[in-house]
């Protein structure tokens, strides 16, 4: 992987160059090999640039606080960075958005799947869906993100296909639509047929899955020669579903009712190629985005050629120790982007230029001179900018705020040193605006103690972490007595207050938050008092 920046690109037009943008995420729990398979993609894609893909170790104790690709830098030794993979094949471009894999951190993931155009949902064949599956394809789901499932693990024994069919639909009430069908069980993997083509693609093992497998496509005289049994089987079983099955529903697909299913084993690069056509053939290229007015009702779309728009999903400080600075993500949804453009910020109407805009694509950051819809840029030093910013050129724009997840852990927080208050204060006014946790303030009960809030225990860790070493903190934590929160409106804090076992919080950008001791209290109140707003999605 070059570390030079890229080659001036001859483009073709906005629309030519979004059209072969393919932006997408794994999704997936721990284990399931979301690692490996982003590995074997690359492998695929000829993007190791001649390095063989290592075989992937036992991660023991591993704490998933780091992204995976960082792990993947470390064990690998080749550049990929934590938050987009860029890569190039056949002429298309992918952009790999990481999602951070412990269940503690679904609140960025959250913000990445705002980010993507598709997901790849990876389960291990022997697990099914995991919880931490199951809760990124809800968000997945609300926001009908097209989504191919990748079956994993399949050189080991584990579901048979019909039996992953049934899962599905009934873990996730999801329809699978088979693309490839596997022959040979679980652990006797031998190959998939390609359901369009009715071709049998056989797959021969490579030392420890460090280079393509190579595979011999038969048609279906030569594959029955080849294995009977196996063969025979799956062929039954594909009569079966095409008895009621109709045809691929790109409609379905496309808005996400129903998947695209394939099978394989990462770790021995059986099924990757087919996934990665897959992406090129059926994953949707960048589309025109949906617009809100100021008061966030639908304002029609932003139109690929229009000038210019962006929308920040993500915002992380000093991510990299070598650079200790702060990085925007952004996300292109319209025109051409150019380094060096000076963009308005919807939120503030303040202007900045994108001159320190990077590539964000290994550590030695090459500079991105020219971006399409699709691309993802990283801003550093951009202190303005917060997580759901809309920024423009030309002519305004203002994408739908970012939904957040309600939190479910609260602490109070308070500076352990009387002299380094200023640093306390910086410190959470960062955490807060990089959404690392919510900061909140008992505004009307006088106490000044600010609460932090968070979906996930482990985000504390972070933000603990982070005040005490980034910024000089001294910070000591002590359990909040809430338990569940959901959004309200100002007009309906009183009644809120008059609960027992309630509270209403506020955030820095005047969110309100009501807190509850329990579960009971809440639903108490919805009960008594339906008129009143408590929702559960809150926004950035
Ligand atoms: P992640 O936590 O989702 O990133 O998962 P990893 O890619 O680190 O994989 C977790 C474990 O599963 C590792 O020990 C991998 O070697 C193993 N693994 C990944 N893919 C496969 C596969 O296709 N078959 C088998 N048998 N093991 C796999």
């Amino acid at each position: 992987m070059s570390s030079a920046p890229p080659a001036p690109a001859a483009t073709g037009s906005i629309a030519a160059e979004a059209a072969r943008r393919r932006t997408f995420a794994i999704i997936s729990h721990p284990d399931a090999g979301k690692t490996t398979l982003t590995e074997k993609l690359l492998l695929y894609a000829g993007a190791l640039g001649g390095a063989e893909a290592g075989s992937v170790k036992a991660r023991q104790g591993r704490r998933e606080v780091t992204s995976d690709w960082m792990e993947l830098e470390k064990r690998r030794g080749i550049s990929v960075s934590s938050t987009v993979l860029r890569f190039e094949h056949a002429g298309t471009v992918f952009n790999l958005l990481d999602t951070p894999g412990h269940k503690d951190f679904s609140e960025d993931t959250l913000r990445v799947l705002s980010a993507v155009d598709a997901a790849v949902m990876l389960i291990d064949a022997a697990k099914g869906v995991e919880p931490q599956t199951l809760r990124l394809f809800e968000v997945a789901r609300a926001r009908r993100i097209p989504l191919l499932t990748f079956v994993n693990k399949y050189d080991r024994p584990g579901m048979e296909p019909l039996e992953v069919l049934d899962h599905l639909a009934s873990v996730l009430d999801l329809e699978a639509i088979p693309l490839n069908w596997p022959v040979g069980l679980p652990g006797s993997f031998e190959g998939v047929i390609d359901r369009r083509t009715d071709l049998f693609h056989r797959f021969t093992r490579t030392s420890g899955g460090a280079t393509i497998a190579p595979v011999e496509v038969l048609d279906a005289e030569s594959a029955a020669g080849a294995d009977e049994g196996a063969w025979a089987t799956a062929r039954e079983e594909l009569e079966l579903l095409d008895a009621v099955d109709e045809e691929f529903d790109d409609a379905a697909f496309r808005d996400g009712r129903a998947t695209a299913l394939f099978f394989g084993s990462a770790v021995s690069n059986f099924g990757v190629g087919p996934l990665l056509d897959a992406l090129v053939a059926i994953a949707p290229a960048p589309a025109p985005r949906h617009e809100v007015d100021a008061a966030g009702e639908p304002n029609g779309v932003r139109e690929l050629e229009a000038p210019f728009a962006g929308l920040v999903f993500k915002v992380q400080a000093n991510m990299d120790p070598r650079h200790r600075d702060r990085i925007a993500f952004v996300r292109i949804c319209s025109g051409r982007f150019e380094r060096g453009m000076r963009v308005t910020n919807e939120r503030t109407g303040r202007t900045l230029a994108m001159a320190h805009a990077h590539e964000v694509f290994g550590r030695e950051r090459s500079l991105l001179e020219e971006g399409f819809p699709g691309d993802v840029v990283g801003v550093v030093g951009a202190q303005d900018l917060r997580v759901g910013d809309t920024l423009w050129l030309e002519e305004p724009a203002r994408f739908p705020a970012i939904p957040s997840l309600a939190p479910e852990f609260f602490m109070f927080v308070r500076n352990g040193d009387v002299s380094r208050y200023k640093q306390f204060r910086r410190g959470l006014e960062q955490l807060d605006e990089e959404g690392v946790v919510h900061v909140l303030r008992r505004e009307a009960a006088g106490d000044p103690v600010p609460v932090l809030a968070g979906v996930g225990r482990l985000q504390f860790d972070v933000a603990v972490n982070r005040m005490e070493h980034e910024f000089n903190a001294a910070v000591r934590l002590e359990e909040a007595p809430w338990t569940v929160a959901r959004r309200t409106e100002p007009e309906d804090v009183p009644t809120v207050r008059e609960a027992t076992g309630a509270e209403v919080l506020v955030r820095a950008d005047g969110t309100h938050l009501a807190v509850f001791r329990s579960e009971f209290v809440l639903q108490r109140l919805e009960r008594d008092h339906p008129e009143i707003t408590l929702d559960r999605l809150l926004t950035r």
